[in-house]
């Protein structure tokens, strides 16, 4: 059963036709006053499960974020809805926050976001008791976990919420979708009575690929040029040096792209930040210190170029695309040189055995899957505990099922000249070096240690150099060869005898031929609107791009149709991010129906009634004009 007044506000605030999954029980165990613990991937739409109940139960609803970057954002977004929002966090001037904790205390907010250290202050416990609390929303709440990237201290005081506040209702809400973590959030947060939900993780408009990594700069131009001409996206690398190269590189080819890394100067990355939300098309190409709390709803790929440490971390940045449902790319270029510098990283770390081994499992289950010949999707979501399809016919592996091939012999080729290095020279070597043995090469280091002398000189020479790469890399994804110390050397581990004595099969994917390009399984699209709109006919092309422009407008001119919704929103540079006036998704089907008037605009997904008020009848122009 639907409580009428969660619903109305679904229609008339946010202008949606329906709950989506379990949106209305989780609202409705908060409206009842109970908690709830709540698992969704990203754009599965948890905002909506905590922002409707704080607008029908009584009071505000007081929700505690670690972005304090992205409030102002969060709230000038409700505020174009025509919800009463506000901020508390250390970037406000005196005046703000005075203006803010009056609103606050008369009953004049809807939500407050608040950052979680501000909540440890006395003060501010004070101030939520001089005014009613509607409910507490703990978002990000995998940030109580000492395990993960994302751990805050100030998180494991939250706890304090319910001693002190009792009876009012909290949801911690998380798109880290393992048990585990489950488990901690509820037991750190004091949540045992709390319901729990936990959506389906799939996100099948995300094309999940994972590629031979041969030439990534070359490759991530291809896919760039091919699939996402005039897409905003994410460029995902491990270091910060490589952040600044891949920048410049992209920016020299034309394509507009800025670095994001915790290298950066404050300013910098918030102007970089700002500027990939709010304009159109742009690609950021950043360490992973960038995109949490990121609602960017329209970023079309999230390119990895480096191996990601976990699954979940995977899982987590390739879900920063495609919130808006629309077709959208996750794609990893993934090589022999990730394996042996994370395997390098993992033993070199700081810390015990324990926390090694679990960095390692975690890598692991990263490296099966970019070596799996199942479905990528089914594989995720598996490891995340969830049923899946064995066939999703939307990752690569479905699309183009690669080849397998019985690599015993091969295995043992490689495993007996690691061997015999050790045994008979008592020496370690980096792949590099076994590979050239293996293919007979006359190199100086060849000569130098003699190793034309040994057996297996030159026995690979049935193997291209890119397959014998890929032999290595997959023998060390399976745990059958293992790499050692600084240099990164192939030493072997309790599970090679097994394949030197003949003992088992070595199953390995197919190496790509040299020449062939990334294959595209998706159409090539010409101009950006085209790209954004592959699904409208030319005529609403035309027309979906002209609201584009109508809405780029809106949201970069000072005094533009977002302005003055709220009499006291803060005037500030650059406007509010484009989607926030409305989402492409909404201007498509703006696009495709053509409404002739307030209300046949009214019927469409996304257009509530304060944004009908506000920017309707320009709408109407633009669609006129
Ligand atoms: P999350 O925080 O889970 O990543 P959001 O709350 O930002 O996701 O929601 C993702 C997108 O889905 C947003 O653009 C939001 O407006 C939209 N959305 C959420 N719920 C609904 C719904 N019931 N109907 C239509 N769109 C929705
Ligand atoms: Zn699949």
């Amino acid at each position: 059963m639907t409580s009428a007044p969660a619903y109305e506000v679904l229609r008339h605030t946010f202008g949606y036709d329906e709950f989506r999954g379990e949106q209305r029980d989780i609202i409705e165990t908060l409206i009842g006053g109970d908690d709830a613990l709540v698992l969704m991937p990203t754009g599965g739409g948890k905002s909506l499960c905590y922002q409707i109940p704080a607008l029908v139960r009584p009071g505000t609803g007081v929700v505690i974020s670690p972005l304090i970057a992205l409030m102002q954002d969060q709230v000038d977004a409700l505020r174009t809805l025509g919800v009463k929002a506000g901020f508390l966090n250390s970037t406000q001037d005196l005046d703000e926050r005075r203006l803010t904790e009056q609103l606050f205390v008369a009953g004049e907010l809807d939500l407050l976001y608040v950052a979680p250290e501000g909540l440890g202050v006395a003060s501010t416990q004070r101030l939520l008791d001089r005014g009613k609390v509607a409910l507490f929303a703990i978002d990000e709440a995998h940030c109580v976990s000492q395990w993960g990237h994302d751990f805050r201290p100030d998180y494991l005081n939250l706890s304090m919420l319910h001693e002190r506040w009792p009876d009012v209702p909290r949801i911690a809400l998380t798109a880290t979708a393992t048990s585990a973590t489950r488990e901690e959030i509820a037991t750190r947060l004091d949540l045992a009575g709390a319901r729990h939900f936990t959506a389906s993780f799939d996100r099948p408009n995300i094309q999940y690929r994972i590629a031979a990594k041969q030439e990534p700069k070359r490759q991530l131009l291809d896919l760039l040029r091919s699939e996402h001409v005039g897409d905003a996206g994410i460029v995902y690398c491990l270091s910060r040096a490589s952040v600044e190269k891949i920048a410049d590189f992209l920016v020299q080819n034309g394509i507009p792209a800025l670095p994001y890394h915790a290298g950066l100067d404050a300013r910098t990355r918030a102007n970089n930040q700002s500027r990939f939300l709010r304009e159109d098309g742009l690609v950021m190409v950043a360490t992973i210190a960038f995109g949490m709390g990121i609602d960017k709803p329209d970023v079309r790929f999230v390119a990895h170029l480096d191996l990601p440490k976990s699954v979940e971390g995977y899982y987590q940045e390739t879900g920063r695309a495609g919130r808006d449902g629309q077709p959208s790319t996750a794609w990893l270029a993934y090589g022999l040189q990730d394996v042996v510098q994370q395997r390098k990283m993992i033993e070199t770390s700081e810390g015990d055995f324990a926390h090694r081994r679990n960095l390692a499992a975690h890598l692991d289950a990263m490296l099966a899957l970019c070596e799996t010949v199942q479905c990528r999707r089914s594989q995720l979501l598996a490891y995340f505990g969830q049923a899946a399809p064995d066939s999703c016919g939307n990752c690569d592996t479905c699309l183009t099922p690669p080849e397998s091939w019985d690599g015993t012999v091969a295995a043992q080729k490689l495993l007996s000249t690691v061997l015999r290095l050790q045994r008979e020279r008592g020496q370690k070597f980096g792949a590099g070096q076994s590979i050239d043995i293996l293919l007979g090469k006359t190199t100086e280091k060849i000569a130098q240690f003699r190793h034309h002398e040994l057996s297996v000189f030159g026995i690979g020479s049935d193997l291209r150099e890119q397959e014998w790469r890929g032999v290595v890399r997959q023998l060390l994804a399976q745990g059958l060869l293992a790499v050692e110390g600084e240099y990164g050397v192939l030493v072997l581990t309790d599970a090679s005898s097994s394949v030197l004595r003949r003992e088992r099969e070595v199953m390995m994917r197919r190496e790509p031929a040299p020449a062939a390009r990334t294959k595209a399984p998706k159409p090539r699209r010409g101009s950006s609107a085209a790209a954004a709109a592959p699904d409208l006919d030319p005529a609403a092309t035309e027309v979906f791009e002209r609201l584009r422009a109508w809405r780029a407008a809106g949201g970069q001119e000072g005094g533009g149709p977002a302005y003055g919704i709220f009499h006291d929103a803060p005037a500030k540079e650059g406007g509010v991010p484009a989607y926030v006036i409305f989402h492409d998704a909404t201007l498509k089907q703006i696009a495709a129906l053509r409404p002739g008037s307030l209300a046949e605009l009214s019927t469409v997904n996304g257009v509530g009634d304060n944004k009908l008020a506000k920017f309707g009848q320009q709408v109407l122009d633009a669609l006129a004009g």
